[in-house]
């Protein structure tokens, strides 16, 4: 797949800083240790692409990738570190924001949650944002391998459930890094979204 010719581009402290707003995008949001890295490495075919390790209150970056010349994923900085300052939480806060809502190129947000904790808070304000602002939204539950099938199932369907009704297309999967599982239906649906 074309996903595996991924390279990293830079890091951005602040919007201003990003590639040129040329092409398609594509951002990954995500709580912190929701296994929003982990599923990055995974759909690109790479071992170390997003950093797995990170360390908290220094998340602040937002991280580009290119798949061709004109297409790019975005990683942004993953929320919800309780020891986070409340100062640096809204620097981050004000950033997500600029960002999402001045990207001409963005034409799709991946949200990665952990199927064992879906739609936190901020997920709910990630999927009223698309709603507002009609982007297509593609929600990944992430590390299913830790329920068993019909939990997962049940799961998906309750998420599925809870953001139908949206004027934009929401679509939810079930993926685990861990057994490479729901990659093909991921990389189908970023075909769509990129023009492959
Ligand atoms: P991020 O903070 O959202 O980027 O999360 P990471 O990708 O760093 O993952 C957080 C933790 O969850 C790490 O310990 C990973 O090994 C683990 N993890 C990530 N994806 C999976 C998965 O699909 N299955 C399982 N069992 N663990 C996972």
């Amino acid at each position: 797949p074309v996903y595996h010719q991924a390279k990293f581009i830079n890091s951005a402290p602040h919007v201003k800083d990003a590639p040129e707003d040329i092409g398609l995008e594509v951002a990954f949001a995500g709580r912190s240790n929701a296994g929003k890295s982990s599923a990055i490495n995974t759909l690109t075919g790479q071992k170390s692409l997003a950093r797995i390790s990170k360390t908290p209150g220094r998340t602040q970056l937002l991280n580009f990738f290119s798949i061709t010349e004109t297409t790019r994923f975005v990683d942004l900085p993953g929320y919800g570190y309780a020891k986070v300052p409340l100062e640096i939480k809204k620097q981050w806060h004000r950033m997500i924001e600029t960002y999402l809502n001045n990207r001409k190129t963005l034409c799709g947000i991946v949200l990665v949650m952990d199927i064992r904790h879906p739609l936190t808070e901020f997920d709910r304000q990630m999927v009223d944002w698309c709603k507002q602002t009609r982007l297509p939204l593609h929600i990944l539950l992430t590390k299913a391998d830790k329920l068993k099938f019909g939990a997962a199932k049940n799961t998906l369907l309750a998420v599925q459930k809870e953001i139908s009704g949206a004027q934009v297309p929401v679509t939810v999967q079930l993926f685990s890094a861990l057994k490479r599982q729901g990659v093909d239906e991921i990389h189908q649906l970023l075909d769509q979204w990129l023009n492959f």
